[in-house]
């Protein structure tokens, strides 16, 4: 319980009157201020409750590259579709993303499959046009701190994804939700997708400590990105499983009907029938841990 109360007040504030008053009104992203999870419902799919699969392509590159990936991602389970349309590139010669035209491609991807479109926004000034299509604005792991874009993705009230950032600690990344449910938008689901370490096997090092830590001190819905996490195909269903089992709300995996033709990210985009298997073994997994809880609790 101190712990959770210690995340809640302002740490850095400097007079005794500030600590009380802090104490008074815990930040808003905390288990103490709301006392219940949050779950979000995103057309019909209540994230935080029930287990949210994302999955689709890191960029929308055509409508036939999306719409046959949103297909077989729907078959295999996933009941949200992924894809950016404004990409956040390490270098500027890199494929920056369709913009408009890729937004509209998701819209019909929608259309086509029923699945909710979780895609991100960069820029203060595209916020408007991305939160005419998506059903989740994702703030990606680069502008976690882009707080001028957190401020404006409070204000829109659209359901949010907040990615960690690749340097960020808990608390910095809590601060940043904090930015969203000032503004008045509650809707807020964290992502870890992995920080920086010495390590270089991996591309991030997926830091699936922060799942249940997360629950310990908010009451947002938190998820997982294996794909980003680790940038290894091989990688992706053993962290899959294991945020599964540290108690996500649910994962993001960038799956692609060719990875060899992948604009983006090809090394770690997951083609279809794996995304089948690993799919399967997720939900499986799933079940077996609410068996395992109503087994438990009904004992106790
Ligand atoms: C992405 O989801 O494609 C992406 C760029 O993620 P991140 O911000 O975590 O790097
Ligand atoms: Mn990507």
């Amino acid at each position: 319980m101190a712990l959770k109360e210690g995340y809640a007040e302002d740490k850095n504030s400097g007079s005794a009157q500030d600590e009380s008053a802090s104490l008074k009104n815990p930040r808003l992203y905390s288990f103490l201020a709301r006392k219940k999870r949050t779950t979000i419902d995103v057309r019909g799919i209540k994230v935080g409750e029930d287990f949210t699969l994302i999955a689709g392509p890191c960029s929308v590159e055509s409508e036939k590259q999306t719409i046959i990936t949103a297909q077989k991602v729907k078959e295999s389970g996933a009941n949200m579709l992924r894809g950016g349309a404004f990409k956040p590139r390490t270098s500027p010669y890199s494929f920056q993303g369709l913009g408009i035209k890729g937004l509209k491609i998701l819209a019909k991807a929608r259309e086509e499959t029923g699945l909710p479109v979780v895609t991100e926004v960069i820029d203060t000034r595209d916020a408007g046009w991305v939160c005419e299509y998506a059903d989740i604005l994702q703030v990606g792991a680069r502008n976690m701190q882009n707080f001028s874009l957190l401020k404006e993705v409070g204000k829109i009230g659209k359901p949010v994804l907040l990615k960690r950032g690749m340097y960020s600690t808990l608390e910095e990344w809590l601060n940043c939700a904090e930015y969203i449910l000032a503004e008045g938008n509650q809707n807020v689901i964290l992502c870890e997708r992995g920080i920086r370490t010495f390590e270089t096997y991996t591309r991030n090092t997926l830091d699936l400590s922060m799942i249940p830590a997360v629950k310990e001190i908010s009451h947002l819905p938190v998820i997982a990105d294996p794909s980003h996490g680790t940038g290894r195909l091989s990688l992706i269903e053993p962290m899959s499983l294991a945020a599964v089992a540290a108690g996500a709300d649910g994962l993001i995996i960038e799956v692609h009907y060719r990875p060899e033709e992948a604009l983006s990210d090809r090394e770690q985009a997951m083609p279809p029938d794996m995304f089948a298997a690993v799919a399967k073994k997720i939900m499986g997994l799933r079940e077996f841990m609410k068996r395992m809880e109503r087994e438990v609790d009904r004992k106790a």
